[in-house]
């Protein structure tokens, strides 16, 4: 089975059609999306709409996506994430509202193969970015790969007694991850719509449970086409510039 992850795809569909592009309808068996759907980007019922086609095989909601659809306030936010939570409540059509508001809280196991979640599986909200972090989140999968969203960081994990290490993408090319007996590996895709590695490419990861092989991927999308509609739509200007920065 291949199985395309998608997470923090943020209303960005010029990414989101970039990766659907890159990988062409028949070549994956099953999509899986670790959530932030909207919030930040300008085309929120565009991405769920997009999304909701795809039929997803599992899907977890982010946190934007519970704030955007009205299910929690905004109080962790900063003023522009805030500011594009309310906008992107405004702009959701009343359907896409429900559909976000009504998505799952991670974990999620599909197939007995994977773990989805947000942040980590222990917390929807935990930022893991620390290998300390890393470490408890590999303790607390229940499954041997369980990927996850959340800090836009391409990269990934493993976790084998008390071996650990990094698995970090390389610039150019696509990095292709063994799954290998006995370790357990955490896995993030990147961010789709808002990377912030320092890559602005769109990110996303294909996972072939048959073959036992994870690769990360980076495609390019039209990044000034996604930011001047964020400038159109008044949202904050910042929230347009750091795409180009993959900040
Ligand atoms: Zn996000």
């Amino acid at each position: 089975m291949r199985y395309l992850i998608l997470s923090d795809l943020h209303s960005n569909l010029e990414a989101l059609d970039a990766v659907l592009r890159a990988v062409p309808a028949g070549t994956c068996d099953r999509i899986v999306v670790l959530g932030d759907l909207v919030g930040y980007g300008a085309d929120p019922n565009a991405v769920v709409n997009r999304v909701r086609a795809l039929a997803p095989a599992a899907i977890v909601r982010g946190n934007h996506d519970k704030v955007s659809a009205g299910v929690e306030p905004a109080d962790n936010f900063n003023d522009a994430a805030r500011h594009a939570a309310t906008w992107t409540f405004d702009a959701l059509t009343s359907e896409n509202r429900e559909y976000l508001a009504g998505l799952p809280a991670g974990p999620i196991i599909l197939d007995e193969v994977l773990e989805l979640c947000h942040g980590s599986p222990d917390d929807e909200d935990e930022y893991v970015f620390e290998p300390t972090d890393a470490i408890e989140a590999l303790r607390a999968a229940r499954c041997n790969v369980c990927f996850f969203g959340h800090t836009h960081v391409q990269i990934g994990y493993w976790l084998s007694g008390s071996d650990f290490d990094l698995i970090v993408t390389g610039p150019d090319e696509d990095t292709t991850v063994r799954i290998e007996e006995g370790r357990r590996y955490l896995i993030n895709p990147g961010s789709v719509g808002q990377p912030r590695d320092g890559d602005a490419r769109a990110a996303f990861a294909v996972f072939d449970s048959d073959r036992g092989e994870v690769t990360l991927r980076r495609v390019a999308y039209p990044v000034a086409a996604a930011a001047a509609k964020i400038t159109a739509a008044g949202l904050p200007e910042g929230l347009a510039r750091r795409l180009a920065l993959g900040k």
